[in-house]
């Protein structure tokens, strides 16, 4: 056990003084739902931080993915093409459409979908692709709007896991016709719950911005020209957004640390991999990433369960979508490969050099016995 008898979880958010003042300052001006000074504010950062002329703000980073494809017309019929290996709401976003979900494999080094894998899998149907920027590395966005440029394909970056992730000096999220955040309590940035939608589209933007708000009309108070939602952040929300955004750069640099003090003391045991880096992009390290290349499920679990007998916290990789039971069985070798080799370790931003060092200690006795 660790010396104070204590666990290391394996994410907390940060919180400051600066996060604690804003969301106060927005109670007491009385403005606690979805209108008031801190949503614009935020807006207006986050688009200005991911460097496109829009931010649209939702509940969470599920309704960002479903009101993106919505306003664009996304419907039953249609398919999108996204990758097998994510969290399950990139999956469920299309279905709520009505639309179908098409799950492409994914590379075995950035863990992102395969651009050659999206190409076969076009069909007459298929309108849009989502490229998630897995535990903050950023999927060839490259190759994949060359992809959907040939094929007249909507794009919409799955970016829940990526705040601040590049490629080529451009930030994820302003590489598609949009991007969706999230901003749940384990992500880069938090808001509690929420979620963002950023775009340099103003068509799309004033799409967004109605249907998120029940579609009622500008002109005419409780007229509703569509089915709308109410996908409506509120202030409280953005306010604790503003804080935390304020502190990104900061967050980010002490994330990006994090991964290289365990780079550095766990990559000389051959038996692990650690999370990869393209030359062409900059990953945030959202995760740190341990692969065990000789492991399945079984051993996984294993460690897992004698990691946290030692007090610390881990997480597997994501299931394959198309292993879930309201999916279609799906041939996808690499994401079956990988899953079950993968765990995610602590690397939030609090976490001390000393307990970073009791990890690696832990993991490595532990993998000796495995
Ligand atoms: C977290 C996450 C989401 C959903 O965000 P919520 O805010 O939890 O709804 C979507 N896609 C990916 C890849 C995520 O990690």
């Amino acid at each position: 056990m660790l010396m104070n008898n204590s666990f290391i979880p394996i994410s907390q958010p940060t919180i400051t003084k600066n996060e604690i003042d804003f969301v106060t300052k927005a109670m007491q001006s009385g403005w606690v739902s979805s209108l008031g000074e801190f949503l614009d504010i935020f807006e207006a950062k986050f688009a200005s931080f991911v460097g496109t002329k829009y931010a649209v703000s939702t509940t969470n980073g599920t309704t960002a993915l479903h009101l993106a494809l919505v306003s664009e017309g996304i419907k039953s019929g249609d398919e999108v093409i996204l990758p097998d290996f994510t969290f399950v709401a990139t999956a469920n976003a299309v279905q709520y459409t009505g639309a179908t979900a098409v799950l492409v494999d994914i590379e075995e080094n950035t863990l992102c979908i395969d651009p050659e894998k999206v190409e076969s899998a076009i069909t007459d149907k298929t309108k849009a692709i989502i490229p998630v920027h897995i535990y903050g590395h950023p999927a060839n966005m490259v190759e994949i709007n060359r992809i959907a440029k040939k094929y007249g394909l909507l794009v919409v970056e799955d970016a829940a896991e990526a705040h601040g992730a590049e490629i080529n000096g451009k930030k994820v999220g302003s590489m598609g016709k949009c991007g969706a955040f999230s901003f749940y309590g384990n992500k880069i940035i938090t808001t509690g719950e929420g979620g963002m939608i950023t775009t340099d589209d103003k068509p799309l933007y004033d799409r967004l911005r109605h249907l998120r708000d029940h579609a009622m009309s500008n002109e005419k108070r409780y007229w509703h020209d569509q089915i709308g939602f109410n996908y409506r952040m509120t202030n409280l929300q953005a306010a604790l957004g503003v804080a935390q955004l304020d502190r990104i750069k900061e967050i980010l640099e002490k994330k990006r640390k994090i991964f290289l003090t365990y780079k550095n003391l766990l990559s000389k045991n051959a038996r692990i991999k650690l999370n990869f880096e393209a030359e062409w992009a900059r990953n945030v390290f959202w995760m740190v990433c341990l692969e065990f290349e000789d492991f399945t499920e079984v051993k996984r679990d294993e460690l897992m369960k004698q990691l946290k007998n030692r007090g610390v916290d881990s997480r597997p990789y994501f299931y394959p979508i198309s292993d879930l039971p309201m999916y279609p069985k799906t041939n996808t070798p690499v994401a079956h490969r990988v899953f079950g080799k993968g765990i995610n370790i602590p690397s939030y931003f609090d976490l001390d050099n000393a307990s970073i060092e009791y990890v690696c200690k832990t993991v490595t006795s532990v993998l000796d016995n495995i």
